[in-house]
């Protein structure tokens, strides 16, 4: 795709109040890749719903990154595994998400790849999109 046709996005930190925010682990495993695709695919489907934010940002003690997650409308950690890095994060600033989604309780097996199934992305961010009740809005 050419850079003109890329999907331009709401600046997180000017947009935060409006927007679900999503934060996901993107851990370096099967499970973590998966939560990690889930995350773009909510958000590039629902441009005007939701935004993926920098978890590493956070984590790295960033104000205005840790201001969005404060200010979001509604805020979803996704985590790869039972470690729960996006929602420890989270919790370690006094932080409380609206939904946590933990990818490795979601019927997808914590390898040592960076590959994933596609199916099991489209499986989970469609029960995603029912939990945060995005279909009934539309
Ligand atoms: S939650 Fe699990 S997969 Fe995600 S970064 Fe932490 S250890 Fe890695």
């Amino acid at each position: 795709m050419s850079k003109e046709n890329w999907q331009k996005l709401p600046l997180c930190h000017k947009e935060a109040e409006n927007l679900d925010i999503i934060l996901v682990c993107d851990g370096a495993a099967s499970v973590g890749q998966v939560g990690h695709e889930v995350g773009v695919k909510l958000n590039k489907e629902n441009p005007d719903k939701s935004r993926m934010c920098c978890l590493s940002a956070i984590a790295a003690g960033s104000k205005v990154h840790i201001d969005v997650a404060k200010k979001a409308k509604r805020l979803i950690a996704i985590n790869g595994c039972g470690n729960k890095c996006t929602s420890k994060i989270l919790e370690n600033l006094g932080i409380k998400p609206t939904y946590e989604f933990t990818i490795v309780n979601e019927g997808v097996e914590k390898v040592s790849t960076l590959d994933f199934d596609e199916a099991d992305v489209e499986r989970i961010a469609k029960k995603m999109v029912e939990t945060i009740e995005y279909k009934e809005e539309q």
